[in-house]
């Protein structure tokens, strides 16, 4: 029973499949509070207060494939596309490295105009003028690609597994490959990344037991950053109609995977915050560590709707999320709620 699974949080043994089922699938508020702040608890032990805050640019909308989830999959007729070049780019990494981040994550779609050559320009740009981690986050592509980036400085790479459920997988991703696509994670950690992967909570037909099998994946691939959020339906896509995943769910995911993996980066994820003014703090407070802010220039935002009605996170939704949370902004931020600290 529930006490049962506290218990063994408690005494630091590890859940089995069944115990994470059970943690999933309850209801009542006083067991959610109960397991929010074990999770809660065992972040502070383990990662301290301090709320990691990095830079997201969405460098482009264009893209190769059509998960029929997403906002820019490549048949959505009407979506305007657009592709930042180099020097667009950079001019917003200065803006964040002046903020003090020290990360920047560089996210699009599949875009293949974006070739290696310069994917790796852009990189060593970034590393020789700012010397910023760089987290990519753009896709699938060959083992050589993963290990060029690696080689001239890239850190970190999302690549989301989405469902565990191979049967989900399929469905909602018309041109993916469940087992590439755990090859391309293995890569990553092979070639010594910084692994991120996460999932999408509220897919269609998604169970509990497939959500607990997300996290035990998490777990048994030595996954570093775990990013759950909820799935929110798109204009024009497939699942238009289809209802967004929910806050508890999302929040128990969230919770479950910080006392399941331990130390790792789980990010208050923005489809969160789009569907609850509060999720972010909610979030902070079940667990999660990290807060990506959305740097895309105003212009673009609008068309990188992965979800339509995106929040946009900017660095006074994650002050208030952090202050909310009782927790503390990175010592490295040269930014306050007034201004620039230095300047
Ligand atoms: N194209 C790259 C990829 O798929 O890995 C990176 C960009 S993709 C837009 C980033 C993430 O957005 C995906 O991993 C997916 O989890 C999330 N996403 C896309 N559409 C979503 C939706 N409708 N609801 C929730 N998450 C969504
Ligand atoms: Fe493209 Fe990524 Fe969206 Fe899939 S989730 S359509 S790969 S941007």
């Amino acid at each position: 029973d529930f006490i049962g699974v506290m218990k063994k949080i408690e005494e630091g043994q590890d859940l089995a499949f069944e115990d994470i089922v059970l943690l999933l699938k309850t209801e009542r508020k006083a067991e959610l509070d109960a397991l929010f702040a074990a999770a809660d608890r065992m972040r502070k032990e383990i990662i301290g207060d301090v709320v990691d805050i990095r830079g997201a640019i969405e460098f482009s909308n264009i893209c190769r494939k059509d998960c029929k989830y997403c906002g820019i999959r490549a048949t959505l007729p009407e979506l305007e596309r657009y592709r930042m070049d180099e020097d667009e780019i950079m001019e917003i990494v200065h803006e964040l490295h002046q903020m003090g981040l020290q990360t920047v994550i560089l996210q699009s779609g599949e875009d293949l105009w974006w070739t290696p050559v310069k994917i790796v320009q852009l990189i060593r740009r970034i590393k020789v003028e700012t010397g910023m981690r760089i987290t990519l986050s753009i896709g699938e592509r060959p083992r050589e690609e993963y290990e060029l980036y690696k080689e001239v400085g890239a850190n970190n790479f999302l690549l989301k597994i989405e469902t565990t459920n191979r049967e989900i997988f399929e469905f909602i991703h018309p041109d993916d490959d469940y087992d590439h696509r755990i090859e391309c994670s293995k890569w990553l950690r092979e070639l010594g990344y910084i692994n991120g992967s996460g999932c999408i909570i509220g897919l269609p037909g998604q169970r509990p037991e497939d959500i607990a099998r997300d996290i035990l994946f998490f777990k048994d691939m030595g996954i570093n950053m775990i990013g759950i959020g909820p799935f929110l339906p798109a204009k024009g896509t497939p699942f238009e109609k289809y209802p967004a995943g929910s806050v508890d769910m999302t929040l128990k995911a969230v919770a479950v995977t910080r006392i399941v993996c331990k130390r790792v980066y789980i990010p208050a994820t923005t489809a969160l915050a789009s569907l609850d003014p509060d999720g972010q703090t909610k979030a902070l407070q079940s667990g999660a560590n990290t807060i990506m802010l959305i740097n895309t220039p105003a212009k673009y935002r609008y068309n990188y709707q992965i979800y339509s009605q995106k929040n946009m996170i900017d660095l006074e939704a994650a002050f208030r999320a952090i202050e909310e949370a009782g927790r503390k902004l990175p010592p490295y931020l040269r930014v306050t709620k007034e201004g620039l600290k230095d300047a």
